[in-house]
């Protein structure tokens, strides 16, 4: 295998970026592969957008390095080019699409999905799955796309995609790549679809699924083809003896030079908001020899480590991670920290690895919001974790809000302003006493109703369970929003050493519509694509508005397009969660060897 060899390249330009740059790029990367192509199945792995971003994707360095492991495979990535591009090559050989019979898209955000039709339209090939010709070929690729998006709510790229692999790439990857090189002439499109959709799990072929709809242009279920099962069951990693690491590392990411371990996958707190809580069920925790196996391979010369999965991970974990790192003397790095889960250890691991800035996220501004959301996070757990933090010699701490959640009223805003207040209140005397103080940046988002949540049924941004399935606007929810963020931006402006920063309600709108949308999103996206028009444009056109996908409220028996896929949670117990958030009820945190209450875990 010719990994971080020397390339030689017979095509010679990137376009929009010239050979010296693309080599450039080449020589600065660790982990690529660089294969012959002679008697190797071409495959390409494409990413929607840059390749800044698709860099610093984890999941996406986990396919490259699965496919190409395979060594009758070559696989190259193509990403989205920077800047203006007549044609797209690949990072590797800089060959066109057109040299590839098998393309993979791997799609974690639902701002990437427009991406996706620029890249097939781009590359020349037919954007509609149905019209492609059923010989596989370069002019006429098979698509298969994973990433969270397959297995969250793969119906608004359904009518692009001939193929979604719903669930974990670890086992859903390798015997899909036994039956491609089987079948090297790739003679029918339709027969391997079909062979696969039939006889495994975690494929899922949508041409065979049919949507429906009511006489109210609501989504009314599927026409299935006969012999298929009726849902797609998500398939994910048995084991925890492995530790998914960075395989790629360029100075040229989001993430420069920081090597990623993941401690685990999902999240046992279940927050009503929050996908990564239900989708990844049951929430697992790699072995602690697996992730100091994987912490032994980020090469010497690389200091920082990212760790994903930290707010769940054990003190065990913790314990050899301290040793290593001592050892190594790299610095550390994290998405954000549990307030309630703040040991001994873990400050000691945080003051031994010179890490100056962390999140906690209280995300409902009060203590009866959180309740609201079951993030299980009393004010007294917030000013301690700030506290202790800053004590362990912190200088920035990140507090993410959301906005516009089930209930929320200026009530609930106005006591998370007074929480900032507690906090810096609490952590001035170790700033005095250093000399500097520490600065918060209170970073809030917009709440956006995600598939597989108890909030899935909500609409977007309205704080009322409303009787009616469709009878607020986007445009008001909206309006509503930006009030509720200059309300913020006024009140947090006069404290010092406070910094707010916001996202758009418009862009969560969309956000929303992409997330709860079905296969009539697929065609708003090529119209998009092909005319660069406004989704605003491209949804009338289509003849198709906002409100029906973003504000809609959901019932317990409405037809929910995303229920294709089954992830072994039981509809009641959605719905049971969604209600109990009106009662302002928790649930408590998982327990894999004990609870059987959702369903996944009795399988
Ligand atoms: S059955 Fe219980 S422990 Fe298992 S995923 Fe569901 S809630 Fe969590």
């Amino acid at each position: 295998m010719d990994r971080k060899k020397k390339s030689r390249h017979r095509h010679s330009t990137l376009p929009g970026q010239g050979h010296n740059s693309r080599k450039a790029r080449l020589d600065q990367e660790k982990g690529s592969y660089l294969k012959k192509w002679t008697g190797r199945l071409p495959v390409a792995l494409l990413y929607p957008n840059s390749y800044r971003v698709g860099m610093s994707n984890l999941g996406f360095q986990i396919v490259y390095h699965l496919l190409n492991e395979d060594n009758r495979i070559v696989c190259e990535r193509v990403f989205l080019p920077d800047q203006k591009a007549s044609e797209l090559r690949s990072v590797e050989s800089s060959r066109p699409l057109a040299d590839f019979p098998i393309l993979f898209c791997s799609v974690s955000f639902e701002h990437d999905y427009v991406n996706v039709a620029k890249l097939l339209l781009m590359a020349g090939i037919e954007p509609l799955a149905e019209r492609r010709s059923d010989a596989i070929s370069g002019a006429s690729p098979l698509l298969v796309c994973g990433g969270v998006t397959a297995f969250m709510n793969p119906e608004p790229l359904a009518a692009m995609v001939d193929l979604f692999v719903v669930g974990e790439a670890e086992p859903l990857l390798p015997p899909l790549v036994e039956l491609l090189c089987e079948n090297q002439n790739l003679a029918s499109r339709n027969e391997l679809l079909l062979k696969l959709n039939r006889e495994k799990n975690g494929y899922y072929a949508p041409r065979f699924y049919q949507p429906e709809y009511d006489a109210n242009s609501h989504f009314h279920g599927y026409r299935v083809e006969a012999g298929l099962p009726l849902r797609i069951k998500k398939v994910i990693l048995e084991t925890k003896d492995r530790a998914a690491h960075s395989q790629l590392l360029t100075p040229e990411t989001e993430f420069a030079d920081l090597y990623l371990t993941e401690l685990g996958r999902g999240c046992s707190r279940g927050c009503r908001f929050c996908t990564a809580g239900f989708i990844y069920r049951p929430a697992r925790l790699w072995d602690k020899d697996a992730v100091l196996t994987s912490l032994k391979q980020c090469p010497d010369e690389i200091r920082r480590v990212g760790l994903l999965g930290m707010e769940m991970t054990s003190e065990e974990s913790i314990e050899s991670i301290a040793e290593h790192i001592g050892l190594q003397g790299c610095s550390l790095s994290f998405s954000s920290l549990r307030a309630d889960r703040i040991s001994e250890n873990l400050l000691s691991l945080l003051s031994k690895s010179e890490l100056k800035s962390v999140a906690i996220a209280p995300d409902g501004g009060s203590e009866r919001l959180r309740k609201v959301i079951n993030k299980g996070l009393s004010e007294t757990d917030l000013i301690s974790a700030a506290t202790r933090l800053v004590e362990a010699g912190l200088f920035k701490l990140k507090l993410y809000l959301m906005i516009g959640l089930p209930t929320e009223t200026d009530r609930d805003l106005h006591e998370f302003i007074q929480l900032v207040r507690k906090i810096l209140q609490a952590i001035k005397p170790f700033g005095q006493q250093r000399g500097r103080l520490t600065q918060i940046v209170v970073s809030v988002n917009s709440f956006a109703p995600k598939p597989w949540t108890p909030f899935q049924y909500h609409p977007f941004g309205e704080s009322e369970r409303l009787s009616d399935p469709v009878s607020i606007t986007g445009t008001s929810v909206v309006k509503e929003l930006k009030r509720k963020i200059t309300l913020l931006k006024r009140e947090l402006s006069v404290i010092s050493n406070v910094r707010m920063t916001f996202d758009n309600p418009e862009h969560v709108l969309f956000q929303s519509v992409l997330a709860r949308g079905d296969r009539r999103i697929g065609p708003l996206l090529i119209d998009m694509a092909a005319s660069g028009i406004s989704w605003k444009r491209a949804m009338k056109q289509q003849g198709l508005n906002a409100d029906q996908f973003a504000t809609r409220q959901y019932s317990e028996n409405s037809y929910l397009p995303w229920r294709i896929i089954d992830h072994s949670i039981s509809d009641s117990y959605l719905w049971k969660e969604y209600c109990k958030a009106f009662k302002f009820e928790e649930t408590v945190a998982c327990d894999t060897d004990l609870c059987r209450r959702c369903g996944v875990c009795n399988d």
